[in-house]
């Protein structure tokens, strides 16, 4: 995992350059995550990997004048990049389905979730914040 995180982070880095902002989900803080890695050792390593590619990200993009942020990673599955409705049962996590209940958008959970973290991004590049709750 750890070459492999090399390579990922040099790859980015190296495509995207200066003035990028990487937007990755802050997974350490969540007492859910916490909680699931206690039971079940699975998610002890995707999470160990998870933090150490955002180290090497953050590293190696300092070194070419990109930045990172890490932002709150509540709802950014579970919200519609469409119409912004906010709901549990918009994704179908075990099918990696996402299916707005209120628009009808549909699309793959994980590319829902890169859509809201890329707006999450541009929140943070005009108003510094990165936790801010999407609008239901
Ligand atoms: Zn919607």
């Amino acid at each position: 995992m750890t070459a492999v995180n090399h390579q990922v982070s040099k790859a980015l880095v190296d495509r995207y350059g200066a003035q990028t902002v990487f937007v990755l989900e802050d997974l350490t803080g969540i007492r859910g995550a916490t909680a699931r890695v206690r039971r079940r050792n699975r998610y002890t390593s995707v999470s160990w990997a998870f933090y150490q590619l955002r180290q090497m990200i953050e590293y190696k993009a300092t070194l070419h004048q990109a930045r990172t942020v890490a932002v709150a990673p509540r709802y950014t599955s579970q919200t519609c990049p469409k119409c912004g409705h906010v709901a549990r049962a918009n994704r179908d996590k075990r099918r990696h389905r996402f299916a707005c209940q209120r628009g009808h958008y549909r699309s793959n959970d994980d590319r829902i979730g890169g859509m809201n973290l890329h707006r999450l991004g541009i929140e943070y590049r005009v108003t510094g914040a990165t936790g801010a709750r999407p609008q239901s």
